[in-house]
């Protein structure tokens, strides 16, 4: 499996599946962010956005992402101030021109957005920005990992470890892969060849009987991760269960803002969000464990396509139906 959906969109964009011999199968995991943010989270941005005098900021992607009852940018038509951002203190800088605006910024990713956001978010507290507010949906890998790997409906014999969450964790946090679950595991990188040396490290390993990690994107991840980052991160944010797409409710596996600085917590805006609902035949939930390919999704392809997605994993091009849609040759489920 690999984790990450940078992964994914690399491995379709540089045609690897068609490389491997036939004994290996690839299947995408929990690691695009959109795709493991629930719908509630969609539902409560939309929320937001609907109060007077709110503009929210939001990354591309998630405006496109269906919640209960339509999306952001659907909400954005009807009259809600929903901009999008390409850095998170586009947000802040927004709201310091805008005083008479309260700016709410939808946070979500892994590790690797977690220190721009922390960032960000430690500006806004040091310059006591008070109409800036984040909506926290980030979440951290390796408890999901845990629940994946111990999930009887999947069957993982290697993962390709995300190589930018890595970065930020180092290699340490995944150690417990091979010692605890006895699966081999390999940090990659994003070029063709490094996803291919990891999927050769994996299968050596697999091989061999001799689980282990190892780490070959070692130009960017060192084992001790980047400390400055996570003391960004650690500053504003401490670790809470959080809900992911697929998954469910995971111990230690998302980011809040620190009680203190709970005027800067868009969380604790009262709003009421109603019971939150899928598309009945939409498959992510089993897609994001492997559990199920997009191709099995009735949907695929025909009512669900990247112009016009139910299901979050057709919106983002790293959303592993989104990634088989766009690269590869496949009939719609008949
Ligand atoms: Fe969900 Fe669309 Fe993928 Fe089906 S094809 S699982 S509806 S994203």
């Amino acid at each position: 499996m690999e984790v990450c959906g940078g992964h994914t969109a690399a491995i379709h964009r540089h045609g690897l599946k068609a490389l491997i011999p036939s004994g290996i199968e690839l299947v995408s995991g929990p690691g695009c962010p959109v795709c493991v943010t629930e719908t509630v989270y969609i539902d409560h941005a939309i929320q937001l956005a609907q109060r007077d005098n709110t503009t929210i900021a939001t990354f591309g992607d998630l405006a496109r992402v269906p919640g209960s009852c339509g999306t952001l940018n659907g909400a954005r038509s009807r009259g809600a101030d929903i901009r999008i951002v390409y850095s998170p203190l586009d947000a802040l800088r927004f709201a310091a021109k805008n005083p008479k605006r309260e700016v709410v910024l939808l946070a979500i990713g892994f590790e690797t957005t977690a220190g721009p956001i922390a960032e960000t978010l430690g500006q806004a507290i040091d310059s006591n920005q008070p109409n800036f507010k984040v909506l926290c949906g980030l979440k951290t890998m390796p408890n999901a990992l845990r629940v994946l790997l111990s999930d009887p409906e999947t069957s993982i014999d290697g993962l390709i470890l995300p190589g930018h969450v890595a970065v930020i964790t180092g290699t340490e946090p995944f150690r417990f892969i091979p010692a605890e679950f006895g699966v081999s595991c390999s940090v990659s990188g994003f070029e063709a060849i490094d996803l291919l040396d990891s999927i050769y490290e994996i299968v050596c390993a697999i091989r061999g009987a001799r689980p282990e990690l190892t780490n070959r994107y070692c130009r960017a991840v060192r084992d001790q991760g980047n400390v400055a980052a996570r003391k960004l991160i650690d500053r504003v944010f401490v670790k809470t269960s959080s809900r992911w797409r697929g998954l469910g409710e995971i111990a230690d596996s998302g980011l809040r803002i620190r009680d203190e600085y709970a005027k800067w917590d868009a969380g604790t805006i009262p709003v009421h969000v109603k019971q939150s609902v899928d598309h009945p035949s939409c498959r992510c939930s089993e897609i994001l464990r492997g559990a199920a390919k997009p191709i099995e999704c009735p949907l695929f392809g025909t009512t669900c396509t990247p112009d016009a997605p139910i299901g979050a994993c057709m919106v983002s091009s790293e959303g592993a139906c989104a990634a088989v849609y766009q690269f590869e040759d496949v009939a719609p489920y008949a």
